[in-house]
């Protein structure tokens, strides 16, 4: 099985949602065979998101570092999955660059979606600039090592996501993406229910050749993900 995860960000209001819902219902019919999607709102938009017919699961954009408490403005991960969700995203780029997220908080966050039964979709990735140095490598096995305390036997999303490609219209190719889920796979080589994830500028035009790269499972999408059209027919690739 595939996994398409579609991460809206800030976007969208309620009947917004509920029209993207009611679109990709009608676009899908029974469900895509062979994949599995995951729509990730807004918490908010998530009953508004919800397939009552379950052809698609939720998940949350991110959650707390601590279980409960005097943390104003956070959000649990017991609470995203009582209110339906089953994935998590851990570790966006957006949340390590604009709110600092670092690795001791994320190995938190990843503990915290254990406790609560939600998968994290954790995400990793290098910036332009580590890129361009030849730190590809060096910076997923630092940002792999918040999941260093958590079980292998769990499942586990990780997201590849070069910070250079997320939003920009600049694509990974096949190759790159290849070579860094391989080497992911290699980092952990422990785990025994691990599914790779591409991010980063996926469209409808250019994900078949990504998703033909070694050990991609998936894609994590951002702006194509917004429309139900195209979302189901990346997900078709
Ligand atoms: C993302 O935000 O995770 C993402 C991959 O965004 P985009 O598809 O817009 O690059």
């Amino acid at each position: 099985m595939k996994l398409f995860v579609a991460n809206w960000k800030m976007h969208k209001t309620r009947a917004a949602a509920r029209a993207f819902a009611e679109e990709l219902g009608r676009t899908i019919g029974d469900g895509i065979a062979g994949a599995e999607l995951v729509v990730a709102p807004a918490y908010p938009l998530l009953d508004a998101a919800r397939d009552d017919r379950g052809r698609w699961r939720l998940g949350c954009q991110n959650v707390a570092s601590e279980a409960e408490g005097a943390f104003t403005g956070e959000v649990s991960a017991a609470m995203a999955a009582d209110a339906g969700c089953a994935y998590a995203i851990v570790g966006h780029s957006e949340r390590r660059r604009l709110f600092g997220e670092d690795g001791p908080v994320l190995a938190k966050k990843v503990a915290r979606c254990r406790e609560a039964r939600l998968v994290p979709i954790f995400c990793v990735g290098e910036t332009e600039e580590e890129r361009d140095a030849g730190l590809t490598a060096t910076t997923l096995v630092r940002q792999l090592d918040a999941l260093r305390s958590d079980a292998s036997a769990q499942p586990l999303v990780v997201a590849y996501e070069p910070v250079w490609a997320i939003g920009s219209g600049r694509t990974a190719t096949p190759e790159d993406c290849g070579s860094a889920l391989v080497h992911i796979a290699e980092i952990l080589s422990d785990r025994r229910d691990l599914r790779l994830l591409y991010g980063g500028s996926v469209t409808p035009e250019n994900c078949r050749p990504l998703l033909g790269a070694p050990r991609t499972d998936g894609f994590l999408i951002g702006g194509s993900s917004l429309s139900a059209p195209a979302f189901a027919t990346i997900a078709r690739a």
